[in-house]
């Protein structure tokens, strides 16, 4: 399986420069994306699809050439070929660009499609509004190095890992691949120094975003904990962070 690292968002935040950290994977079966950053429509009329207030608060910054879709295409792939996309969660800033691929199965956990459904206002409906097929995953099946984990009906081996509380079905991902594990842990936290600095400032911006902040940092404690005991054998890396998508740190 190839991986690719792909960057389909930039955010100008008052802790600095963020980004949409998200992976896309080629297999025999066709690629898959894991999470999908800001969307096609949302660079062409930003404002009718993300309204003004969210884009302003959140300081995105919207270019065609971040998009999912436009970096598959500039890799030499046909967007088709996408049959299935990982979704961690479903804030805009991570489902934009589903719409860019409306025949791939969206696989989330079914805490969060109830919660999208449930009209909460951190939610936007247009963003699943192509009405794509839904699988999603409600039972903890499985174990990954002491976490819970549900298995993905994909062709190679990777799990939904549980990480509430940024969301109520907030989950992080995990595959192997040539032996080797990878752990994308979504907003688990937003940047990798969290992991060894529990009174970081953005830990502020996390415990207002937060759904369920007690719960939002018992995740990030089991994170901290698989880095600890497991970090060498595992690659683990968020979505926001891009000290880790430029390796200016080690993702191992
Ligand atoms: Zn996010």
């Amino acid at each position: 399986m190839k991986i690719y690292h792909l960057n389909c968002l930039q955010i100008e935040s008052a802790f600095g420069p963020a980004i949409g950290h998200c992976l896309l994977l080629r297999d025999d079966s066709g690629l898959t994306l894991i999470d999908s950053g800001i969307g096609l429509a949302e660079t062409q009329e930003p404002e009718k699809r993300l309204g003004k207030e969210l884009i302003e608060i959140t300081g995105f910054i919207l270019k065609e050439e971040y998009t999912a879709i436009r970096q598959i295409q500039k890799l030499g792939y046909d967007p088709k070929e996408v049959k299935n996309i990982v979704c961690s969660h479903f804030d805009p800033d991570h489902i934009g660009g589903l719409a860019d691929f409306p025949d791939a199965t969206i696989h989330v956990s079914q805490e969060e499609y109830t919660c999208f459904k449930s009209a909460n206002e951190r939610y936007l409906p247009q963003q699943l509004s192509h009405l794509p097929e839904m699988r999603c995953y409600e039972n903890n099946d499985s174990e990954f190095f002491g976490l819970s984990a549900r298995k993905l009906d994909l062709d190679f081996e990777s799990y939904l890992i549980p990480l509430f509380g940024h969301t109520l079905g907030h989950c992080g991902v995990a595959f192997i691949n040539d032996g080797k594990w990878t752990f994308y842990v979504g907003d688990a936290y937003y940047l990798r120094e969290e992991v060894n600095n529990r009174s970081h400032p953005v830990d502020q911006l996390a415990t207002i975003r937060a759904m369920n902040n007690e719960l939002r940092i018992k995740s990030l404690d089991s994170v901290r904990k698989v880095i600890a005991d497991y970090g060498n054998e595992i690659t683990c890396f968020g979505y926001h962070d891009p000290a880790e998508f430029y390796h200016e740190q080690p993702l191992g």
